[in-house]
């Protein structure tokens, strides 16, 4: 029989599952302290517990997450790349960003992606598999143990489509806010879609903090379609309904991600066709210049147009940024070191 995920439970889980095995209820929130606060590797480091329960939970539970194989760190910006190896061998990538306000982490939540995204390296080979709650908290995890360093923030804006694992991904972000655990706020957390209408919806009737950032990076439905299939499913007018249903349910801004693409998407006559849709929505656009992948020949905007682009969305009053590019030498966009490695390794 499989062991059970024990870090995947959440508090009340804990409780039912200890008191199956003849265990006082009030055990499952120390348990569920040395998992999340402190961040056991061992059963035999919860020394308030006794020998014949940690025994137990050897024999029943598994505590493994992920394994830290590799990692990078950019000579530019200090930006690292993890990759972690899961217990049946797969192999994910997370990215630590250092900011001022503090330290974020960008998570996988899947081995691999099915969304096809043209532009993208994560989706190249499909979907292998949906992360667990428990392997989306250990990349975390890791890189704290990692670095001695704590995490405050998380973006779930690596390899994936977290609205494809929802149930795993609403979980994770239960157990990663929860107080008696890593107790991170729910506003620095982000979850970033390409857009799967009903689960935005969903989402949305949460009524969290979660931020939500939307990858539009295309003004109208024909071009979208020509670089992310699934506009073949959902329109922008769908998408844009169910961004002011978020909006009014939770009264929280949205991130529309736009990845400027030389001469598909950077025209002047798009950023005006973004403002007029974006117009009096309560939202952010956040400008990323196209991370080159060697499967596709997308080229990255150039400086100019980027800024020109820019410009516009602020003459139209639209709040813009332009993310800053970090950990370009360590191939820091999604999907590419892992792929990188997976070539180097088969
Ligand atoms: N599936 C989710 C989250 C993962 S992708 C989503 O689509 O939002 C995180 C962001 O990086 C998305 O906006 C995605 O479109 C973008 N992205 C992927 N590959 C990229 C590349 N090569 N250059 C720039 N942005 C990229």
């Amino acid at each position: 029989m499989d062991k059970i995920d024990i870090k995947s439970k959440n508090l009340e889980e804990l409780e039912e599952f200890l008191v199956s095995i003849e265990e006082k209820a009030f055990r499952g929130k120390q348990v569920f302290q040395w998992i999340h606060q402190k961040q056991i590797r061992g059963f035999d480091e919860m020394t308030n517990i006794s020998k014949d329960l940690r025994q137990k939970l050897e024999t029943d539970t598994r505590l493994f997450g992920v394994k830290e194989v590799e990692k990078w760190v950019s000579a530019i910006d200090g930006t690292t790349k993890y990759l972690f190896e899961l217990q049946d061998g797969h192999i994910i990538e997370s990215v630590l960003m250092k900011y001022k306000h503090g330290n974020s982490v960008c998570i996988s939540s899947q081995v691999g992606c099915r969304m096809g995204c043209r532009f993208c390296a994560s989706t190249l080979d499909g979907l292998t598999r949906n992360l667990l709650p428990s392997e989306m908290l250990d990349q975390i995890y890791a890189i704290e143990r990692s670095t001695g360093e704590r995490v405050s923030n998380v973006v779930i804006m690596g390899t994936g489509e977290p609205f494809d694992n929802f149930d795993n991904v609403m979980k994770f972000i239960e157990l990663i806010t929860h107080k008696e655990g890593k107790n991170i706020s729910q506003r620095g957390i982000t979850v970033s879609t390409c857009g799967l209408v009903p689960r935005i919806k969903e989402f949305a009737e949460l009524e969290t903090a979660v931020n939500l950032a939307i990858s539009l990076h295309a003004p109208n439905d024909d071009m979208r379609k020509e670089l992310m299939p699934i506009a073949n499913r959902y329109s922008i007018t769908q998408i844009m309904e169910a961004c002011k249903f978020y909006i009014k349910k939770t009264n929280r801004r949205v991130t529309f991600e736009y990845s400027l693409v030389a001469n598909v998407n950077d025209k002047k006559e798009h950023a005006q066709m973004l403002s007029d849709l974006l117009k009096g929505v309560l939202c952010h656009v956040n400008l990323i210049p196209v991370n080159p992948i060697e499967e596709r020949d997308y080229q990255q905007s150039t400086l100019k147009s980027i800024q020109n682009f820019k410009n516009l969305l602020e003459k139209n009053r639209i709040n813009v940024t332009i993310r800053r590019e970090m950990g370009r030498d360590i191939q820091a966009a999604c999907g590419q070191l892992r792929k990188k490695y997976k070539a180097s390794h088969s």
